[in-house]
């Protein structure tokens, strides 16, 4: 194994594979490292992918579940809300397969891979960065020319490189299950409950073969576990779970504070949860890993090229942050409402036309991570674009 690379990523959740394969596309000698051994244990994310992300990205057909259209929007007392979009709106993501194919094609693209192996610091040295990783009892040195942190929430590459770091959070946990029975076709049910879910919702994703049971909320205010099992005997009158079979279970954190504002520098950078990089009102990450990931394998590539660290200014939440400003405000208001009625309240607001045009937007709108326009040129300082959508 070489010990010396243009680029190493830490992590190979969705950012550090799309990050790692445009990068070595791009002629960059990159080592992708994962603490974990096999990619498909121990996953992140429901895997929703929304229509924006399918349609702008190449995701294996064979890796997603069906379309998906409807949503079912509960009420703390259980009053559903329907809502129809006319597009395909969603598809659940194989995920560990999903990971496996992605890192086909990095190692296709020729990225050194070096699973099982954990980050654990980096010091600079002639202008190179030298970094200790660890595999098993192992502790190996590789010297780098630039570092990515695409090691999620709560990022350890964040904090070597004195970049900021993430500090609102709330967690998900859920049950992915084979055998569940849900009438009609494949949908989404989405539980408002500030006592079983405060400051998220609870979840059912379902697309006819694949169910996600899942509850989401701060840490501070609600115990996930029993929360999930209260979940699950909440929900029997509307999903038939006797036969279901537990196939995985997933969890972690995600940030919910909008996207960082210092996530470059001269030495790395940082991408997907790292960087913040979630809708803070949906909590979507999946989008903003494959556009931010393309975003930034475009900076580092012509910072390395050109070695001008103008390049690196355009690579900067400041940018994309005030594209989230009206969903920042709406978390805020999600973190502060405890009352069940208050909430029901605002669920039967919500059949009103006015008010169910929001909710449509909310979950059919387009609006995602912003796209950075091709041709923005990240040599000059900081340009904004016109993001509209
Ligand atoms: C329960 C849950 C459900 C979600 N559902 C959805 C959804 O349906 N749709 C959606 O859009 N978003 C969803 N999200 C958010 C979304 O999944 C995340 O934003 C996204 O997966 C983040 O990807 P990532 O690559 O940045 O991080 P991760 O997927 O967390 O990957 C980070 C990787 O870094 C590795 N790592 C960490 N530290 C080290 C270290 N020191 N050394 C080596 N390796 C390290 C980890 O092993 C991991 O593989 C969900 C999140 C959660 C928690």
């Amino acid at each position: 194994m070489r010990t010396s690379y243009d680029v190493t990523i830490i992590g190979a959740g969705l950012a550090g594979l799309q990050c790692a394969r445009l990068l070595a596309q791009n002629g960059l000698n990159v080592l992708l490292v994962d603490r974990k051994n096999t990619l498909d244990q121990k996953i992140h994310t429901t895997g929703i992918f929304v229509r924006r992300t399918l349609v702008d990205f190449d995701i294996p057909n064979d890796c997603l579940g069906e379309l998906i259209k409807h949503v079912s929007l509960y009420s703390p007392a259980l009053r559903p809300l329907e809502l129809v979009s006319r597009h395909d709106e969603f598809r659940i993501g194989r995920m560990g397969q999903l990971y496996q194919r992605y890192l086909q094609q990095c190692l296709h693209a020729g990225v050194h891979w070096l699973p099982q192996t954990s980050y654990l610091s980096h010091s600079e040295a002639n202008g190179n960065l030298k970094l200790r990783l660890s595999s098993g009892s192992l502790t190996r040195s590789i010297t780098t020319r630039y570092l990515i942190g695409a090691d999620g929430a709560r990022s350890r590459v964040a904090r070597d490189l004195k970049l900021e770091q993430n500090s609102e959070w709330i967690v998900g946990v859920e049950s992915v299950l084979h055998g569940a029975v849900l009438d009609g076709p494949p949908r989404l049910l989405c539980f408002l409950d500030p006592k079983l879910a405060p400051g998220y919702i609870a979840w059912i994703a379902y697309d006819g073969e694949e169910t996600h049971l899942g509850v989401g909320g701060y840490p501070s205010l609600f115990d996930p576990i029993p929360a999930l099992q209260n979940f699950r005997s909440r929900v029997a009158g509307i999903i038939d779970l006797r036969n279901a079979k537990q196939i995985e279970s997933r969890a972690g954190f995600i940030p919910v504070g909008g996207v960082l504002k210092n996530i470059a520098n001269a030495t790395g950078l940082l991408i997907g949860d790292a960087a913040g990089a979630v809708s803070p009102l949906t909590a979507g990450g999946l989008d903003p890993c494959m556009r931010l990931s393309a975003f930034a394998a475009r900076v580092v590539t012509d910072y390395l090229s050109t070695g001008d660290a103008q390049t690196l200014r355009s690579y900067s939440g400041e940018l994309f942050r005030s594209r989230f400003a009206s969903r920042l405000w709406a978390r805020r208001i999600a973190a502060t409402v405890r009352q069940p009625q208050l909430l029901e309240l605002g669920c039967a607001m919500l059949r009103l036309p006015v008010f169910s045009r929001l909710a449509n937007h909310v979950f059919f709108g387009r609006g995602s991570f912003p796209d950075v326009p091709a041709d923005i040129d990240s040599r000059k300082p900081a340009p904004l674009p016109d993001w509209t959508c």
